[in-house]
């Protein structure tokens, strides 16, 4: 391989202010909490501090939210909500280089993920749920909102998780108070600015910045009619737990452990990409991962051979080098948690292998790894490592591969590489995931729904179906 040379993106686009407030009824105000930091995972600088919302500050959201549901955002006509969307789509579109390089800088994905996959996707939402607003009567799921969504987001696609989640409540009808995660609160930030750019009524959308005691005083406010969550399985037990007995609508969206399943017969090249975009785009920080290779046994070493000679090709480092395919590890705690499942694979007996490739030395890094001889029993074939780390099975027949795929708590999605359409068809019917993909991984489309089986969620997002989370149905 030939050596590349830097192609850094400028930062010099981005103002990161010292620190932040809370963004309540059209106005950034100062906490009446304590503020954390965030940091830049690729260099450990620390970026801005930012407000921590106190259960004061989150009920303060919501009465904006409330006042600005009855007086304004409910009465107006779908046509006149969408031009807001509309709007708020283009501006993105126009500031995409600016939210790109913070998403990059705040997050660790590298630069061209960010604007090319994330930033784009998430203007196509906008204006896609844009396109819903005056057209409800033909959701099949009624025109009439819920009233205030308490949404809370994750880290791995800070402002992506936003838009699923703010631009179809908007389009419903509903306004928002959203919580971005704490460790990535910037572009949601930023976001609330471009909602003031766009001359969004106060209180539409209200962004509160803080960590899981702020999640829970979203979740758990009386006056919030619909939570709309995702993150951890584990967080999202405890969210169905706090609302169970009340009156909100609630939608999940929560953890996966994907299989990938190659068959003999998939063009082998093109299944190599397919298994490299499915665990290592994004650093492995994503719900629907290719995180379980399956692998029919005649092709499995002659897969393998190939995989790792393509990894060995994956440069990994400065977020922002528009050559970098894999970018920095979340957080100190997120590489804590792949370094010690990872550890736990070597110790229960499967193989590691990691792409050789030197590491910065400062930031949270974890080279690309794959394990092979992992059996189902092994931790790493069961739970979500969400880092870039493979876990590779092998089977023999396709009843095989549908035993293997499903023997999981999880359902988010799988994915299937085959020449013959006939088994793709009846592969995606016996796979309880709610997206297969065929011959292709990790395709994001707003019109598109999104959710899980099992213990990944319940609900959907993206599409038509979207809407049913935030509508009250067609006989109410
Ligand atoms: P997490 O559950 O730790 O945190 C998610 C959000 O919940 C954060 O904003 C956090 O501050 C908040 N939170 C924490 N405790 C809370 C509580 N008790 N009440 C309310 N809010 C609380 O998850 P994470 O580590 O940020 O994200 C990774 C997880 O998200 C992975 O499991 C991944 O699979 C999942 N994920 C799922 C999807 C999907 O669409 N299914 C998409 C992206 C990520």
């Amino acid at each position: 391989m030939f050596e590349y040379a830097p192609a850094p993106e400028s930062r010099a686009i981005v103002d990161i202010k010292p620190s932040y407030g809370l963004f309540i009824d059209g106005e950034f105000v100062d906490g009446t909490g304590k503020a954390f930091k965030t940091v830049n995972p690729a260099t450990e600088e620390v970026l801005a501090e930012v407000a921590e919302a106190s259960d004061a500050d989150v009920d303060a959201a919501v009465k904006a939210a409330r006042r600005a549901y009855t007086r304004v955002w409910s009465r107006m006509s779908g046509s006149e909500r969408a031009k807001y969307l509309y709007r708020i789509a283009r501006i993105i579109q126009e500031r995409g280089r600016e939210l790109a390089v913070l998403e990059s800088i705040d997050n660790g994905k590298p630069i061209k993920e960010s604007r090319d996959v994330d930033i784009p996707v998430v203007a196509a939402h906008f204006f896609y749920y844009a396109g819903w607003a005056d057209k409800l009567k033909y959701s099949g799921f009624g025109e009439t909102p819920l009233g205030v969504a308490g949404q809370v987001i994750p880290w791995n696609f800070p402002l992506l998780m936003l838009a699923w989640k703010i631009a179809p409540a908007l389009a419903c009808g509903n306004t928002v108070v959203l919580k971005p995660a704490e460790t990535t609160p910037l572009t949601a930030l930023l976001f609330a600015e471009i909602c003031q750019q766009a001359d969004l009524p106060p209180g539409v959308v209200n962004i509160v910045t803080g960590a899981g005691d702020t999640g829970r005083a979203i979740v758990s406010h009386p006056d919030v009619d619909k939570v709309a969550f995702t993150g951890s399985t584990d967080v999202g037990k405890a969210i169905a737990r706090a609302v169970a007995g009340t009156n909100k609508k609630v939608t999940l969206e929560l953890g996966g452990k994907a299989a990938n399943i190659v068959f003999d017969d998939a063009p082998l090249d093109q299944a190599v990409e397919g298994i490299v975009n499915g665990i290592f785009f994004n650093q492995g920080h994503v719900c629907c991962a290719g995180s379980r290779l399956l692998v029919q046994e005649s092709v499995a070493d002659e897969v393998m051979e190939r995989l790792k000679r393509r990894m060995a090709t994956l440069r990994v480092g400065d977020p922002l080098d528009k050559n970098t395919d894999v970018g920095a590890i979340n957080s100190a705690e997120q590489l804590a948690k792949i370094r010690e499942l990872s550890d736990i694979g070597e110790a229960e007996g499967a193989e590691r292998w990691s792409a050789p490739c030197d590491l910065p030395a400062n930031g949270y890094w974890f080279a690309p790894t794959v394990f092979t001889g992992v059996s189902q029993a092994h931790r790493i074939a069961r739970e979500e490592i969400f880092g870039p780390v493979l876990s590779v099975l092998t089977f023999r027949t396709p009843s095989e591969a549908i035993e293997k795929a499903n023997n999981t708590p999880f359902g988010l999605s799988a994915g299937v590489w085959t020449d013959k359409g006939s088994r793709i068809l009846s592969m995606a019917n016996r796979l309880r995931a709610g997206v297969v993909w065929a011959n292709t991984f990790n395709k994001f489309d707003p019109t598109s729904p999104f959710g899980g089986y099992k213990e990944s969620g319940y609900g959907r997002e993206g599409g038509r179906h979207g809407l049913e989370g935030y509508l009250k149905g067609e006989d109410s």
